[in-house]
């Protein structure tokens, strides 16, 4: 699952701030008070006799047992296997706090990225194909000593002598402003 949240570090310190780690882990586990910490049965490994320590005003949880420590965040993950931005809004919705949304530009850019990529991978397949039609420029790369499979691994193509045989090719495929975005084509002033 992606999440459209922007999780900085400040985002982060202010979700944890405003979590109860006591009443987190407090809703898995019994815990009683020791003095400044809690303590219960550990969450994470079976035992009979508590060795799970919870300290709210350090932020973390330590077993003595088995091992296991973190914070809220560490602690949600492991408990609700979440990943860290999922862990991060769950604990954001639990304790109130509204979390930043990702610029939605960002989204578009990336979008926008993903399409110009796909479609130099399509003219560049293109290029290739004309190569077998054009004899030409096969005579021309043999003249320098590459065979047609070497042509072919290196990514060699040809242009076809048609200004418009790649706008044609790609059109099925990719939107003209996906073409001009990746320099593939340009327009005439
Ligand atoms: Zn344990």
């Amino acid at each position: 699952m992606e999440t459209n949240y922007d999780i900085t570090d400040d985002v982060k310190r202010e979700v944890l701030l405003a979590t109860d780690l006591v009443s987190l882990i407090g809703a898995a586990t019994s815990l009683k008070k020791t003095g400044r910490s809690w303590k219960g049965l550990c969450p994470f490994h079976g035992e009979k006799t508590p060795s799970f320590h919870v300290h709210p005003d350090k932020g973390f949880y330590y077993c003595f047992g088995c091992g296991a420590k973190g914070d809220a965040i560490t602690f949600v993950r492991e408990t609700e296997r979440l990943e860290f931005p999922e862990a991060v809004a769950y604990l954001a919705r639990l304790a109130g706090v509204a979390l930043p949304m990702r610029r939605s530009g960002t989204r578009v850019d990336r979008g926008k990225e993903t399409r110009v990529a796909e479609a130099l991978a399509l003219s560049a397949a293109f290029f290739r194909a004309n190569l077998d039609r054009h004899e030409v420029a096969r005579a021309l790369l043999e003249k320098r000593g590459l065979s047609p499979e070497e042509a072919r691994a290196y990514g060699f193509g040809a242009a076809l002598d048609a200004w418009d045989a790649l706008k044609t090719s790609l059109a099925p495929r990719v939107p003209e402003e996906t073409s001009l975005d990746a320099g593939l084509l340009q327009k005439n002033p």
